[in-house]
């Protein structure tokens, strides 16, 4: 039986949903390339709705550091797209440990080179990311209109981020009623690129406007999928709300208070099957709300592993972020000083980003031997490890779309100090006399993105780490019992989709549609 119930804006989920196929667009997918926490979505979400009967399978490009890590994927077709006339492979292999089918897209000229999946291994963006997640988009629009070869294809297509912003215009101009959902993880990334890049992509004419694509003399990818789509979800429900406003709308306000009735939040989740203190094989030792004690083990190990002083009486603060402006290290290096008063508190950054940044930490742990430790490279299980083993997590962010590292915090009891914006003030409880009896508070909430704000909430969460009594360990297991399980967002997201795919048109297993008025020739000068 299909869901009789519109229930997204209530948060609450009744009935039942039919099984819906879905094809779930995305740029990067944990274990196998990850740069945030869009790569935690594009694996946990999937499983998440398979877990509760929604065909739901994964479409990404065949990136050379992807590709090194499997082995046994079949080949399901090797065709050209019609428009471009480019050449490309559909490989198939199962998502680890799951039912989740992954598609890859091998365009060994476009994906197959060393480095990121956005950058070279320097770290510089690959100059042709227009031309790589256009063709992108173009193979996604053919595998919803069963043209790609497939032997199935979506009832509806669910685009993320900008890198699949395209494909929802390319759908819709193209005359397809298919229903599109698109994930705004970050409004920040825009995938804007110059009208001579538009016009080397042999684009539709038409998508130079400003009802279309075109943003303030730019080609912008995610108005592809702001405009087009049939809904708009943002990653938790104040960011649905932020991203309206000039402050945080990234000059798509306008656009998005136009379509405002389309857009609303669904927060992202947590797989605990992943991330647990009791059985996650990155950790030393396990524990649980029963046995804090042994939390402190970890301390210990964490110190030995980064050169960190031995002091299991150390406060240990961390930090993991991509190193941006937007995640606020700069708040955090301005404030050093306060945040670590004397030798017994010490500090972890494990992070890559900004060059400002990274010379800022070097400087500050050089500066503080023993006492605060920088890792500035990628590392899945050390981030488990800080989690296991710090006390603090400062999460200062100027905005946030949802944060996923507050939520992994919570679970291992390293409480979040954050400031209250987006997914943050959508998932952390300020801790004060009631939050605390009623066994609510999770963490420590400051008002603005600025440094003095976010030492005086530090301050309220160090005198009370440091106070005797069971205060603190009360609120770790507080914090630990929160329950963010995927299963939540993905019972809202399946919602959504039948309700689209309910009033959409019934569709024909082959779609024949408009051709696209684009120009059929290779593209020069790339
Ligand atoms: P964002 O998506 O904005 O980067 P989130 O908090 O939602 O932020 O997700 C970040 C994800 O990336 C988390 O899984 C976090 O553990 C991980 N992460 C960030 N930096 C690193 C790093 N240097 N090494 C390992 N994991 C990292």
């Amino acid at each position: 039986m299909r869901s009789s119930s519109k229930s997204l804006q209530d948060g609450k989920v009744k009935g039942e949903t039919t099984p819906v196929s879905v094809l779930f667009a995305v740029s990067e997918i944990y274990p196998w390339v990850k740069t945030g926490g869009l790569a935690d979505v594009a694996c946990y979400l999937p499983q998440a709705l398979r877990e509760i009967g929604m065909d739901v399978r994964v479409v990404v490009p065949a990136y050379r550091s992807l590709m090194a890590q499997i082995h046994d994927y079949r080949v399901c077709t090797e065709t050209r797209l019609p428009e471009a006339g480019i050449r490309y492979r559909l490989l198939e292999i199962m998502l680890p440990d799951s039912q989740v089918p992954v598609y890859l897209v091998d365009i060994p000229e476009l994906y197959d080179r060393p480095g990121g999946p956005y950058t070279d291994p320097g770290g510089t963006e690959w100059p042709d990311n227009a031309l790589r997640y256009a063709q992108f988009c173009r193979v996604i629009v053919a595998m919803t209109l069963n043209q790609a070869g497939l032997h199935w294809h979506p009832d509806l297509l669910h685009c993320n981020d900008w890198h699949t912003g395209l494909a929802p215009a390319l759908l819709k101009a193209g005359g397809s009623n298919q229903p599109v959902v698109f994930t705004i993880h970050n409004l920040a990334y825009q995938g804007n690129f110059p009208y001579e890049i538009f016009r080397l992509l042999r684009l539709p004419a038409g998508f130079w406007s400003s009802e279309s694509m075109e943003f303030y003399g730019s080609m912008s990818f995610i108005k592809g999928g702001l405009v087009y789509a049939d809904r708009l979800i943002t990653v938790s429900p104040s960011y649905a709300l932020e991203i309206t406003t000039p402050e945080y709308g990234n000059s798509m306000d306008g656009l998005l208070v136009h379509r405002q009735e389309t857009l609303s939040g669904i927060l992202n989740g947590v797989d605990y099957r992943h991330w647990d203190p009791r059985h996650d094989p990155f950790i030393w030792h396990h524990y649980w709300t029963d046995s804090l004690d042994i939390r402190r083990l970890n301390k210990l190990e964490l110190q030995e592993e980064l050169g960190l002083d031995r002091n299991p009486d150390a406060v240990l603060l961390s930090h993991i972020s991509r190193l941006t402006g937007q995640k606020g290290i700069d708040l955090i290096l301005y404030g050093l000083t306060d945040l670590l008063p004397d030798r017994n508190v010490q500090m972890v950054v494990l992070g890559t980003g900004e060059s400002v940044y990274e010379t800022g930490l070097l400087t500050a742990a050089s500066a503080r031997l023993g006492q605060v430790a920088v890792c500035m490279y990628f590392n899945e299980g050390l981030a488990h490890r800080i989690q296991a083993s710090a006390d603090i997590l400062l999460m200062p962010s100027r905005f946030e779309p949802c944060g996923l590292t507050q939520l992994y915090a919570l679970r291992y009891g390293n409480i979040p100090v954050v400031c209250t914006t987006g997914g943050l003030a959508d998932t952390i409880i300020d801790v004060n006399e009631q939050t605390l009896s009623a066994g609510t508070a999770s963490g420590f909430r400051f008002p603005d993105p600025t440094t003095s704000s976010l030492v005086t909430a530090f301050r309220r969460a160090l005198d009370m780490c440091r106070s005797p009594g069971p205060g603190w360990h009360n609120l770790l297991r507080s914090a630990m019992q929160k329950d963010f399980s995927w299963n939540n967002s993905a019972r809202r997201y399946a919602v959504l989709y039948d309700e689209l795919v309910r009033v959409s048109p019934s569709r024909p297993a082959v779609q024949s549609h408009r051709t696209i008025p684009s120009d059929p020739g290779p593209v020069p000068g790339w």
